[in-house]
């Protein structure tokens, strides 16, 4: 089966989803991705937002569009060169963290989506990305400017893990160099 069938499949399957009673009685839809099943990079957020939510496509809120625009300087279309997702395919109510009970719900849906896109490089988004993918909870201070693997099924893939775009948002151009200096190192490697 392509790509594209496969991922639709998928997309039925999460759209039918009610593992977590409080996310599926506030949520507008489920959002599962956005970019290319061809991708060779991964992006990997957290949870939609409020815009999110009522769109139904990842990172378009306000912290999406600084990522599609820092996307845009590293050279990337974010339609054509990656593949965005998050940890949950829920907005959790006001935008609260994922609980671990949720994430783990979500779990299957997410190592299916990487299983298919195959990427090559994965960039976690942010402390709880970070957690959830590589299961190691340490401050993005200590996290940034490492490589790790991810290895499941036919998946190797290089991860490396940076501020989530909201950070960038808070503080303004120290957030915006800390992940641009970060994808440098990516863009040094491929
Ligand atoms: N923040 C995320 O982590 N993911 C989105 O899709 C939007 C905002």
């Amino acid at each position: 089966m392509k790509k594209i069938e496969l991922l639709n499949k998928l997309s039925d399957k999460i759209c039918n989803c009610t593992k977590c009673p409080e996310l599926v009685e506030n949520r507008t839809q489920t959002v599962m991705s956005s970019g290319s099943p061809n991708a060779k990079i991964l992006l990997l957020g957290e949870a939609p937002g409020q815009d999110e939510d009522e769109q139904g496509e990842v990172f378009v809120g306000r912290a999406g569009q600084l990522l599609t625009n820092i996307l845009k300087a590293c050279g990337w279309d974010r339609e054509k060169d990656v593949y965005l997702c998050n940890i949950l395919k829920c907005r959790p109510p006001k935008n609260r963290t994922p609980t671990e009970t949720e994430a783990k719900n979500c779990e299957t849906y997410l190592k299916l989506q990487i299983k298919i896109i195959n990427p090559k490089f994965i960039i976690c988004l942010g402390a709880t990305a970070t957690k959830y993918l590589l299961k190691l909870d340490h401050p993005m201070g200590y996290m940034r400017g490492k490589w790790f693997k991810y290895e499941d099924a036919h998946v190797n893939a290089d991860v490396i893990c940076t501020y989530h775009p909201s950070y960038a948002l808070r503080t303004g151009d120290k957030g915006k160099e800390a992940i641009w200096d970060d994808l440098q190192l990516l863009l040094s490697k491929m």
